[in-house]
């Protein structure tokens, strides 16, 4: 019997680029001067309300990880707010 090596062996599976390394998919933070890829969509007013530079054309407002935590700092703070009646 002959073993013979084999030639074609199958290739290593690629592993599926992540989303983020997708420059023309992803999204960036809309808020000026941050260039970060957004992981939030946000109502663009709240984000205004909230204290975010998100310009005024924008409904929606892309925020990335740190200016969400902002946001939601922010929208938090509005909700304690309303909460005790001011
Ligand atoms: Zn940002």
């Amino acid at each position: 019997m002959i073993f013979r090596k084999k030639k074609d062996e199958p290739e290593p599976e690629k592993e599926p680029v992540p989303a983020a390394l997708k420059k023309d998919k992803v999204k960036r933070c809309d808020v000026s001067g941050c260039s970060e890829p957004s992981v939030r969509t946000v109502s663009g007013e709240k984000a205004r309300k909230g204290g975010l530079s998100i310009p005024e054309s924008l409904r929606k407002a892309h925020l990335c990880k740190k200016h969400y935590k902002d946001f939601k700092k922010a929208t938090k703070k509005d909700r304690e707010l309303e909460r005790m009646g001011w």
